[in-house]
């Protein structure tokens, strides 16, 4: 089974950027986190994230019911083992919104792993498509911006980097990316072999 990792930071437009690429390409799915984060304006719950209380969370962490999960920007998020069942009893290949700490923890638990690293043009219009976001206070979008640094130091452990600067030029290019998954040899096997048999009770005239 293939997956999908992206990760950005914060603001550069990861969210806009997949939601888009859903649309265009229904083989994949977005893979639903869970979240101690309060839910935004325009978010709901099954969608963006399970929402969850610290406690819940902290349950499921307990019980194992997570794949990987860490602390990012001071709030609690989880890829639990239930989601990624889920999506592939649907057939599909699903897509990690997941923070630097979580792709290198997915990397090491999942095979065929290809992992995008989104980024914004520059740190000044990182802040203003944050601020412009109006879903943080001045202190989350500090505390987000701080992060922004060592969180672009992990660019290396990425397969593919997308600068999300003009918003079609970017989905163009990480609907590329994806794009060469489905033609990777394991995800057209069964393809090549259906023409194997079709050779096999093929009769030349
Ligand atoms: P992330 O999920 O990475 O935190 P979002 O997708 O929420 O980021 O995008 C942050 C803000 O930037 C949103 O208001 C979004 O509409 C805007 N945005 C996203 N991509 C672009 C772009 N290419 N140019 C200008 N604004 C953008
Ligand atoms: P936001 O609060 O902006 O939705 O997300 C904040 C950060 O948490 C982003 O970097 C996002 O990729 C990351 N994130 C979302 N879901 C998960 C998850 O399940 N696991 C991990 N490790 N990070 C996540």
């Amino acid at each position: 089974m293939f997956s999908v990792i992206i990760s950005a930071p914060s603001g550069a437009g990861k969210t806009t950027l997949i939601e888009k690429l859903l649309i265009q390409n229904p083989v994949f799915e977005f893979a639903i986190s869970t979240t101690t984060r309060i839910k935004r304006a325009g978010e709901a719950e099954g969608k963006n994230y399970y929402y969850v209380s610290y406690s819940e969370f902290m349950q499921m962490v307990d019980r194992g019911e997570f794949l990987e999960w860490a602390k990012v920007h001071d709030n609690y998020y989880g890829t639990s083992k239930k989601e990624v069942d889920r999506i592939k009893a649907n057939s599909r290949i699903p897509i990690f919104d997941v923070d630097v700490q979580g792709a290198r923890s997915l990397r090491n638990k999942l095979q065929n792993v290809i992992s995008v690293f989104i980024i914004p043009p520059s740190i000044k219009e990182l802040e203003r498509r944050l601020r412009h976001r109006s879903t943080e206070t001045d202190h989350q979008i500090t505390v987000r911006l701080n992060n922004a640094f060592g969180e672009l130091r992990e660019y290396v452990n990425y397969d593919y980097i997308v600068v999300n600067d003009d918003l079609q030029k970017a989905l163009d290019e990480l609907s590329a990316i994806l794009k060469t998954i489905l033609l990777k040899r394991e995800y057209m096997d069964a393809t090549v072999k259906r023409l194997m048999e079709d050779v096999h009770d093929y009769t030349i005239r």
